[in-house]
C-alpha cells in the first residue's frame, strides 16, 4: 500500500531528507534518534495533553457553519484552531517542542519568524515553562510586525534581528542555525512549520495531528461516521494542513485539499504559490519544492497572508501533490479577502487571512449537498485587522 507518511529514511517519496552543513549533524542526530521514543513516553504525553487542555484550551470546537452551507451547497464544518490561547494552531507545535526539549536537558531555545506568529508562540511557551528565548527575525519583518515583536518582549524573549541578504525569512533562519552550530549541547531549536531536515516535518506534524485525531471523534459525534469527504487546509509551510490531513492520508476516500497564496496571481511575479511555480530544490534543510529562479536562488514570496508568504512548501506536501493524492488550489488576495468579509457575515467570525484562503476554496470547486467538508480555521483576524481595514476602507 502507498503511504503519505515519512519512511524510516526521511522521507516522503523523493522529497525530504536531512541536508544540512556537517556542523548541525550532532544536532539532528540526537534528535532524529530520541524523538520518537520521547514521544512515546507515558509522562511525556499525560503533559503533552495535560497542556493541550488546560493551558491551549482542546479540544478546539468543530463547528458545523449553517448558514456557509446553505450559502455553497455541502455540509461545512470548521475546525476552530482560532479558538486556542494565542489565537491558531501554532501553539500545537511549540509546546510539544518545549516538553521535547527539556526531555532532551536544554537549557534555552532558539526559534526563527517571519511575521512574528511563531516567534510569539515560541516565546509563549518559554515563559511558561521558565526558559531563555532568542527569537531571530528579519531586520525588514522586525519593522512590519511591530505589534508581534511587543509581544515576544512582553513574554520575556530576545528578538534579534537578522541584518544579512534581504532582511526577512530566510536570513532569519540561517542565523537561527549558525546559533545552533555554536551551541550544540544545550540549545533547541524550534522550527516553525512542517519543513526542515528529518525529523522536523515528520515531529510538527505529529504534534499538530491532534487536529485530525479530534476531527474523527468530533465527526463521529455529528454524523455518525469519523471520516469527511474533503478535509481543506491552507498551506503556508504546511503544519495545519499536516495535522488536519494526517489521520486520512492513507484513506484514499477522504479527499485531500490544499490551498495556496497566489497573490497578485500566478504570473504576477507576486504570489507564493509553490506548486505551480516551484521547481525541486533544497530549502530550511531539507529536499522539496520551492520557488527559484532559473540558477536556483530562492525568490522573494508574496501575499498578503504574512503566514503564507513562505517560498517553500514542506517535503509531506511535496509528495502530496506530485503522486496526485493531494489536489492543490491557488487562490489570489483578492478570493481571500472576500472570503473572509463573508464568514464574518454568515458566521459571526472573523477569520486570520491564512484561514481565509482555505475559506476561499468554494468560489474553485463545487460540492455536492451531501459532501462534509471539514475546514481547517488554522488562525483568528484579530492580528490582521489592519489589513483589514486598509483593503475594505472600513
Ligand atoms: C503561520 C500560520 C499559517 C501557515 O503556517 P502552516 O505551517 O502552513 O500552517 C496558517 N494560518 C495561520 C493562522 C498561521 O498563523
Amino acid at each position: 500500500m502507498d503511504t503519505y507518511n515519512v519512511n524510516e529514511k526521511g522521507y516522503y517519496g523523493e522529497f525530504g531528507g536531512a541536508y544540512i552543513p556537517e556542523m548541525l549533524y550532532p544536532n539532528v542526530e540526537e534528535l532524529r534518534q530520541q524523538y520518537l521514543s520521547i514521544m512515546n513516553e507515558d509522562s511525556f504525553k499525560e503533559e503533552f495533553n495535560q497542556l493541550l487542555k488546560d493551558y491551549v484550551g482542546r479540544p478546539s470546537p468543530l463547528y458545523f457553519a449553517k448558514r456557509l452551507s446553505e450559502k455553497h451547497g455541502a455540509k461545512i464544518y470548521l475546525k476552530r484552531e482560532d479558538l486556542n490561547h494565542t489565537g491558531a494552531h501554532k501553539i500545537n507545535n511549540t509546546i510539544g517542542q518545549i516538553l521535547m526539549a527539556k526531555k532532551l536537558g536544554k537549557k534555552r531555545i532558539i526559534a526563527e519568524t517571519g511575521a512574528g506568529q511563531h516567534g510569539v508562540a515560541t516565546a509563549t511557551v518559554c515563559a511558561l515553562m521558565g526558559i531563555d528565548c532568542v527569537v531571530y527575525m528579519g531586520e525588514i519583518d522586525i519593522a512590519r510586525q511591530s505589534p508581534n515583536v511587543a509581544r515576544m518582549k512582553m513574554l520575556g524573549a530576545e528578538v534579534r534581528p537578522a541584518l544579512s541578504g534581504s532582511r526577512t525569512l530566510k536570513d532569519a533562519t540561517n542565523e537561527a542555525i549558525r546559533d545552533w552550530i555554536n551551541n550544540p549541547v544545550d540549545t533547541h531549536y524550534i522550527i516553525g512549520s512542517a519543513i526542515g531536515p528529518h525529523p522536523y516535518p515528520d515531529m510538527v506534524t505529529r504534534f499538530q495531528s491532534i487536529i485530525s485525531e479530534e476531527i474523527k471523534w468530533q465527526l463521529q459525534e455529528k454524523e455518525g461516521r469519523q471520516n469527511p469527504d474533503y478535509v481543506v487546509a491552507c498551506i503556508g509551510g504546511g503544519s495545519n494542513a499536516a495535522g488536519t490531513y494526517y489521520h486520512f492520508l492513507d484513506d484514499e476516500k477522504v479527499g485531500i485539499i490544499a490551498v495556496e497564496a497566489a497573490g497578485k496571481g500566478i504570473d504576477s511575479g507576486e504570489s507564493a504559490a509553490t506548486s505551480v511555480l516551484g521547481k525541486e530544490g533544497i530549502i530550511h534543510g531539507c529536499k522539496t519544492l520551492l520557488m527559484q529562479t532559473p540558477d536556483g536562488q530562492i525568490t522573494e514570496p508574496y501575499s498578503i497572508s504574512a503566514g503564507l508568504d513562505y517560498p517553500g512548501v514542506g517535503p509531506m506536501h511535496a509528495h502530496l501533490y506530485n503522486s496526485g493524492r493531494g489536489e492543490f488550489f491557488s487562490v489570489t488576495d483578492n478570493d481571500a479577502m472576500k472570503a473572509g468579509l463573508e464568514l464574518c457575515k454568515t458566521e459571526g467570525i472573523i477569520p486570520a487571512i491564512e484561514s481565509s484562503h482555505a475559506l476561499a476554496i468554494f468560489n474553485h470547486k463545487k460540492f455536492n449537498q451531501n459532501d462534509v467538508v471539514v475546514i481547517s480555521l488554522s488562525g483568528r483576524g484579530d492580528k490582521d485587522l489592519n489589513t483589514y481595514i486598509d483593503y475594505f476602507d472600513l
